[in-house]
């Protein structure tokens, strides 16, 4: 690198918050690419996901985290809230991010959490887009500011791209000077069968019911490269043998359009060829098996 790497800075960026701000959909709209998966139900993310973005002047490493939630009665639950709970204390900075005129019993448990760390916080107010009476968002965003001693608070739409440009400027501000960790053309820390297996979950959360897809999870059983065609096979484990026809749908329709809806996310984001086959197994109990947990790739890190 050259001279402009002088003020070159470098860190650790923790997106928290409870399910469904929109944690993951600031991640995508920073990173100006579809990374990490996003529905309207809470608990879509599961495992932390690092989405890497190298400019000329600095690399900011966000780290995507499982909403911390209260009730983590499963171990697929625990297992989520101690994700995102460690990334608090192992980054250089921690973008909050709440829902605009809505703080609940989960965000003041969040708060207090990161109170007590010694990392930096931004508070990101997002869904802004959202508001009808707009006038509302002013007193918010005071209440808020007094809560705890916030290095900076922004009213902010992941959706719609609004404040993202001035977020990202003062997170920049919190990083140290340093030399950038991963290659510029690096975007992640996860492997494409991750992201493969996650783009296949992502469709399974949005087309099923309320309920099915918290007891669902999806391994990749083959992933190879030939001839410049990927060519995948995706295991969909759930936990009892009656909700393998919901997943499979009428004469295989669900399973299809699936099947279909992945395929394309997936030649987008490996900017390849796909041909991808999915099955239906039953695991019983994985999502509160310890030992299933770990097989099945939930494993602590980070
Ligand atoms: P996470 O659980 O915090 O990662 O939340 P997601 O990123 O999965 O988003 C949850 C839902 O909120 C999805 O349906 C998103 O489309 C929606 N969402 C996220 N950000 C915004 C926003 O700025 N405005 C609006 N209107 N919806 C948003
Ligand atoms: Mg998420």
């Amino acid at each position: 690198m050259n001279n402009k790497t002088k003020d070159y800075r470098c860190g650790y960026v923790a997106l928290i918050g409870r399910p469904n701000v929109g944690k993951s959909t600031l991640l995508n709209h920073l990173l100006g690419q579809k990374l990490s998966i996003t529905s309207r139900k809470p608990q879509t993310t599961r495992q932390h996901l690092l989405g890497i973005k190298t400019t000329e002047t600095e690399q900011i490493i966000y780290v995507d985290t499982p909403g911390i939630h209260e009730n983590a009665n499963r171990a697929i639950n625990r297992y989520m809230n101690r994700t995102a709970i460690s990334a608090i204390e192992s980054v250089n900075v921690i973008v909050f991010i709440i829902e605009a005129l809505k703080w609940t019993s989960e965000d003041e448990a969040i708060l207090k959490r990161i109170s007590q760390s010694t990392v930096p916080v931004i508070l990101a107010i997002n869904k802004v887009d959202k508001l009808e009476e707009k006038n509302r968002l002013l007193p918010f965003l005071q209440e808020c500011s007094q809560k705890m001693a916030f290095n900076q608070v922004f009213p902010i739409s992941a959706l719609r791209d609004v404040n993202l440009n001035e977020l990202e400027h003062q997170v920049r501000e919190l990083l140290d000077v340093s030399e950038p960790s991963y290659p510029e053309d690096q975007i992640t820390d996860r492997s494409q069968r991750f992201l493969a297996a996650e783009i296949i979950r992502e469709k399974l959360m949005r087309q099923l019911g309320q309920e099915l897809p918290y007891d669902l999870t999806v391994e990749i059983e083959k992933f190879k490269e030939e001839k410049g065609c990927y060519h995948i096979n995706g295991l969909i484990w759930v936990e009892r043998l009656n909700q393998k026809p919901i997943v499979i749908g009428e004469k295989g329709s669900r399973l299809k359009s699936v099947g279909e809806q992945a395929r394309k996310d997936m030649e987008k984001l490996f900017d390849s060829k796909i041909y991808l086959e999915l099955w239906v197994k039953v695991k019983e109990g994985w999502a509160n098996d310890e030992r299933a947990l770990q097989s099945l790739g939930y494993k602590d890190e980070l």
